[in-house]
């Protein structure tokens, strides 16, 4: 067999390019990523060994191990995890593995300092170590194989993969570090890195002086310490590792459940909103442990999908380690995990929503119209959670509206809730069926979410008593509410006026239906406009006006 040298996928190109050029002030993070990998890969063979022990039978002490060479100036990591294929290494480091990645990519603009802050946003993976390297040789052998393969880069758009001789599994990163990358060398520069960016990874991370061995992490997983013992740049750090992620979490939830059924949680909501949210193969980012082990990261049950933005953990210690990716589908365990793990988020971001209501509006912005979804879907079991925390954009000021703030804000005689479905806050505003409304100041919430659509159909028993009605729909009932301050004619005035137009409009409307004919229903006078002469509804029992619009859309 011999080597063979391709090209690096077109992004990937692109994507080093701005990495070994960056004026990245943080650097030191390619240490943070070459690590994570490890760990990852050491979990990886963990999980594998649990049906197949002979893949560790030789080694099963999982270690990263750091050493420098002052001579060669080159620092190299080196781990005791799952290793790569010849085709895996192709995969991994020659494509863009990550679909995080991608959107990176899809953002350079050849703007150095745009570009450089992108590093810092999305993170590079692997492809970081060109920061601090001109040459890269990562050296693998896959567990269970007994050949090994060697991948070699400048990344200035060509690699190669080549057999190689290794006497273990697992992989052996070496780089060639830059000129002005020497401080890599220092053992005291690189234990604190370790300290800063990985001291949460759950296997020793050591550093090799020829017999010596110094162990720099804490090397215990983070979710098992106890609270008062990890700091937020802990957490954050965790964060970064478990998510893929590079921005902060903006809510960490962690708990211990003890009792009938035992296990940690350890869950981040992002504080940036992922690109592919709304995709469909889009899933959740909560890894299953069991005591300590790493099971999967694709356990449908575990997570609702309307809480598909959680990042984190779950570890669990009434289920057998040997359990099947199958079998957990329909687990009573996971079933009930999922069932507590839900409610504890719900909760904690209720407590946010009332404490810090700035910052949950900029999660809202985030997420909501994923939240919202669990107002429909799976038997809308947490429906009466999900109401209070539903928020809206409003006729009533730029600041977002919760039911029940609208509630306090009813005027009197007004028995529903009203709200007018629109493709977005402004075609809402424009909306002439508002006209009435304001002029009475009777708040209208805009939903603007094609999901708001589905899940207010469900509303049958309404919000706290009071019923959800749209502005486009049916008569709404404006005569009955008392006026606001924003009405400014008296009743007497108004009684005057209405005197006058009646029969000016009757024949009005007689004309209108004989012009319009079948076209319409009924030709009908309204409270609903006060500038505009005219506008459409629908009728009480039929659909909704937007939903209508975006059903033909989708030629239904
Ligand atoms: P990510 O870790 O987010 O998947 P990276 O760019 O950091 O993205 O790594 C790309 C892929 O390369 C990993 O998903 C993994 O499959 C592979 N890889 C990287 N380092 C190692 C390693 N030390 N051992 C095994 N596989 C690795
Ligand atoms: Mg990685």
């Amino acid at each position: 067999m011999a080597a063979e040298t391709r090209s690096f996928q077109a992004e990937v190109s692109k994507l080093l390019h701005i990495v070994a050029n960056a004026l990245y002030s943080e650097r030191e993070v390619f240490l943070r990523e070459l690590i994570s990998n490890a760990a990852d890969a050491c979990d990886k063979l963990r999980f594998l060994a649990i049906s197949d022990p002979d893949l560790t039978a030789d080694d099963s002490a999982f270690k990263i191990r750091i050493s420098a060479d002052e001579k060669a100036k080159t620092l190299t990591l080196s781990d005791n995890g799952v290793g790569m294929t010849e085709a895996e290494l192709h995969d991994n480091l020659g494509t863009i593995a990550r679909s995080g990645t991608s959107a990176f990519v899809d953002e350079i603009s050849g703007d150095a300092k745009k570009d450089t802050s992108l590093i810092g946003q999305f993170g590079v993976g692997f492809y970081s170590a060109f920061m601090v390297a001109d040459k890269v040789e990562v050296l693998t052998r896959k567990a269970g194989e007994s050949t090994g393969w060697l991948w070699t880069s400048d990344g200035l758009g060509e690699y190669t993969v080549a057999p190689a001789e290794k006497a273990t599994r697992g992989t052996i990163i070496t780089l060639h570090l830059k000129k002005d990358a020497k401080e890599f060398l220092e053992k005291q520069r690189l234990q604190t890195i370790v300290r800063t960016y990985s001291d949460h990874i759950p296997f020793p991370v050591v550093f090799v002086e020829g017999e010596d061995e110094d162990t720099l992490n804490q090397a215990s997983a983070l979710w098992t310490r106890p609270k008062s013992e990890i700091s937020d740049d802990d957490y954050k750090e965790f964060y970064h590792h478990v998510g893929h992620a590079f921005d902060d979490p903006w809510m960490t939830v962690h708990w211990k459940a003890e009792g009938r059924i035992e296990y940690h949680g350890l869950l981040f909501v992002p504080s940036q909103r992922p690109f592919d949210l709304f995709h469909p193969e889009r899933r959740h980012h909560v890894k299953l442990y069991v005591k300590r082990v790493f099971i999967t990261d694709e356990i449908e049950g575990l997570v609702p999908s309307w809480l598909r933005f959680l990042k984190g953990v779950v570890d669990c210690e009434d289920l057998p380690l040997n359990v099947s990716r199958e079998m957990l589908q329909h687990n009573p365990v996971v079933a009930t995990i999922s069932k507590a793990l839900t409610k504890r988020v719900l909760g904690d971001l209720a407590k946010k929503a009332k404490k810090e209501p700035e910052a949950y509006a900029e999660f809202w912005r985030n997420f909501g119209a994923v939240l919202k979804e669990g107002l429909y879907a799976d038997g809308a079991e947490h429906k009466e959670a999900l109401l209070d925390l539903v928020r809206f954009k409003s006729t009533a000021g730029d600041e977002l509206a919760s039911l029940d703030g609208y509630i306090e804000r009813m005027k009197e005689g007004q028995e529903a809730i009203y709200y007018i479905a629109a493709e977005d806050e402004a075609a809402a505003k424009a909306s002439p069926q508002l006209e009435g409304f304001v002029k009475k100041g009777v708040e209208v919430l805009f939903l603007t979410d094609p999901i708001d659509e589905f899940w207010v159909q469900t509303m049958f028993d309404g919000v706290k008593g009071k019923p959800l009605k749209s502005i486009t729909r049916g008569g709404a009932d404006l005569a009955a509410i008392k006026s606001g301050d924003a009405e400014k004619k008296s009743d007497a005035e108004t009684k005057d006026d209405e005197a006058k137009d009646t029969g000016l409009v009757d024949g009005l409307i007689v004309s209108v239906k004989l012009a319009l004919g079948a076209t319409v229903k009924d030709v009908r006078t309204t409270d609903r406009l006060s500038e505009s002469p005219v506008c459409l509804v629908a009728d009480e029992t039929d659909m909704d006006m937007n939903l209508e619009r975006m059903l033909r859309q989708h030629k239904q």
